[in-house]
């Protein structure tokens, strides 16, 4: 995908000027990208038509970088569609808020109610009670009940001889009687939507009178996705969306196409299997997955005017071979000093913006002019080796540099550190390298 449309975009970039059709040709890719991100049929359409007509006629033609242009205008109509900012949870005036979870079976319903009730405990000290009413399934109230014991949090549950309407009229008794400040249902589900699922759900909802109807969604169900969401938004309709198993290969175009179909915002986003795996969703970021592998398009485009090919494949080598030294680690920042401010640099790379080396890595232009002062007092025999530098002659190079030993110290480490970043990545994943660098 990311190939193409590079292929796409090179094409501007050659020409220099866009003409219309270069715009068609890049939104034909740009189609494609989304279909393949599995964003609905239709919603593709009418997207991709949205962004032709703003595309074409504005300063895109003239621009300097086309490009850019295009994936900026994609980008910020794929945010805009999917909602801007993320949305809170509704809450009741009263105790206690009312939260219903619903959704097909397997969806992550049970383990999503469990995130979010520990989530209203971590971050406001809440006391959420949930509810087993999901009877059809023994497991399942046993599951909830786990969950519930994991996060010290109390589940009403009466196995499963009652009728779920009961079961949820009781809980809330009790959410009552103890005062507790959310309630959580968690429902039954199905493998497909059917009449008497809609039926029961129908009925709870006519009862709890929630606050908050949570769909949750399997995001890896592509397509499928978004008949499920409007099925249930149709019968119920439903106040919020959760995506769950974003932590798989899925590039999560469900959430365009749920978005635009029921026009109900996606509220969260599941990550995992554990229980603090749920995080407030956010549409710019999403729009980056979608378009595939971070803002990827803008960093190979200025990859590759700013970054010469063939020291990138020497780098490449380097690292491979584990041979990567303090003139590499120079070559390295004059390089990435051209492209732009570093740490906007490394969030584009997927993988880079949470990973935990870059945590403590200072990105400042300056920073790295003193890197380079640091490397230039070497000898060149220090410079090879990173395992010569003792005491004595880190304090010859600081004297040499007008740095602190610290700075040394500090610099020597930051360099090895992304010795082992980079060969960590060249062996998950030297095509992602090649494909940042060269190409
Ligand atoms: P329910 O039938 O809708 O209640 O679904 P469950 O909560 O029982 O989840 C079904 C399966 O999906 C379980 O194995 C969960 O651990 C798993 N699951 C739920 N949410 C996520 C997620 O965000 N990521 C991953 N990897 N697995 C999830
Ligand atoms: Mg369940």
């Amino acid at each position: 995908l990311t190939q193409r449309l590079q292929n796409a975009f090179n094409g501007l970039k050659r020409k220099g000027k866009v003409s219309e059709s270069d715009v068609r040709d890049a939104m034909r890719e740009i189609r494609l990208a989304l279909l393949e991100a599995d964003v609905n049929f239709d919603v593709v359409k009418e997207f991709v038509k949205t962004v032709r007509e703003r595309a074409v006629g504005t300063e895109v033609l003239n621009s300097l970088t086309p490009a850019q242009q295009i994936v900026k205008i994609v980008h910020d109509e794929l945010v805009k569609v999917m909602g801007d900012a993320a949305v809170p949870l509704n809450k009741s005036p009263h105790i206690p808020t009312v939260i219903m979870m619903v959704g097909l079976q397997g969806a992550g319903k049970t383990t999503t109610a469990g995130k979010l009730a520990k989530r209203l405990v971590d971050q406001e000290k809440a006391r959420p009670l949930m509810i087993a009413a999901d009877i059809y399934r023994p497991a399942a109230v046993d599951q909830l009940v786990t969950i519930g014991q994991q996060l010290d949090v109390p589940v009403f549950e009466m196995g499963t001889d009652h009728d779920p309407v009961e079961i949820v009229k009781q809980g809330l008794a009790q959410a009552a009687e103890n005062k507790n400040d959310y309630v959580i249902i968690d429902t039954a589900g199905r493998l497909e939507i059917d009449e008497q699922l809609m039926q029961e759900l129908s009925n709870i909802k006519a009862l709890a009178q929630p606050n908050e109807i949570l769909l949750v969604v399997d995001s890896m169900t592509g397509q499928v996705a978004t008949q499920v969401a409007e099925g249930f938004n149709q019968q119920l309709d439903i106040t919020g969306v959760v995506l769950t198993k974003l932590d798989g290969d899925t590039r999560g175009g469900a959430a365009l196409s749920i978005r635009t179909v029921t026009g109900k915002p996606i509220k969260f986003v599941g990550q995992g299997e554990k229980l603090d795996a749920l995080d407030v969703f956010y549409p710019d970021r999403m729009a980056d997955r979608i378009l595939g592998m971070g803002d990827m398009m803008t960093l190979i485009e200025k990859a590759q005017t700013d970054y010469d090919q063939e020291q990138a494949e020497n780098m490449a080598r380097k690292i491979q071979e584990n041979d990567f030294d303090f003139n590499d680690f120079v070559d390295q920042m004059s390089q990435i000093q051209n492209m732009g401010p570093l740490d906007e640099i490394m969030k584009m790379i997927p993988g880079m913006a949470n990973n935990p080396a870059l945590k403590n890595v200072k990105m400042d232009p300056k920073d790295i002019d003193h890197i380079k002062a640091i490397v230039y007092s070497m000898t060149p025999k220090e410079r090879r080796d990173p395992d010569l530098l003792n005491p004595s002659r880190r304090r010859r190079i600081a004297a040499g540099s007008g740095r602190s030993v610290q700075e040394v110290n500090r610099m020597i480490k930051q360099f090895k550190q992304s010795r082992d970043m980079m060969t960590k990545m060249s062996k998950g994943n030297m095509n992602g390298m090649e494909n940042m660098f060269g190409s």
